[in-house]
């Protein structure tokens, strides 16, 4: 049976799993409408990597006899301004994000539960993934600056993301 202050925060960290699915779904349909389809692709497999997020903590909530309790999502915005200026909100979600899931671990860590450790240890790493992805398209953008060709090469290079990762 899973501690009880473990639950709550593993619950609220859900929502964020899935406010951050909601996000990058909302950047995909921003980018559909300023005619980039490749970001917007990297988006919408970014919203599926988030929701797979939020599932892998749900899984292990319902496996240890801890319950479920969904969230309201806050409205995400539905526009972003430049590409760089949308990525450089993506880079801030994800250290925020990082943030988060450092605190979940402490708490892990104070209530001596090791399954919920070993499960956080699995996010930190990917943490680690997603600030290193977005810092690069951040600094892919800031290169290509001014140069539309550029953005249409990285348009390009985004679409072929794939979209069959495990995580
Ligand atoms: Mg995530």
């Amino acid at each position: 049976m899973i501690n009880k202050k473990v639950e709550q925060a593993i619950n609220e960290q859900i929502k964020h799993e899935l406010y951050s699915s909601y996000l990058y779904l909302a950047m995909a349909n921003y980018f559909e409408s300023i005619h980039l389809p490749g970001f917007a692709h990297w988006m919408k497999v970014q919203s599926e990597e988030e929701r797979g997020h939020a599932m892998k903590f749900i899984e292990h909530l319902n496996d240890r006899g801890g319950r479920v309790v969904l969230q309201a999502l806050d409205q995400p915005p539905a526009d972003f301004g430049e590409p760089l200026k949308a990525f450089e909100q993506v880079q801030a979600h994800e250290q925020k994000v990082t943030a988060l899931i450092h605190a979940l671990y402490d708490i892990a860590v104070q209530e001596s539960d090791k399954p919920s450790q070993t499960l956080l240890q699995w996010f930190i790493d990917e943490q680690v993934e997603e600030e290193k992805n977005a810092d690069l398209i951040v600094n892919q953008l800031k290169m290509i600056a001014g140069h539309p060709s550029g953005l249409l090469m990285l348009d390009r290079a985004l679409a072929a993301r794939g979209g069959n990762e495990e995580d």
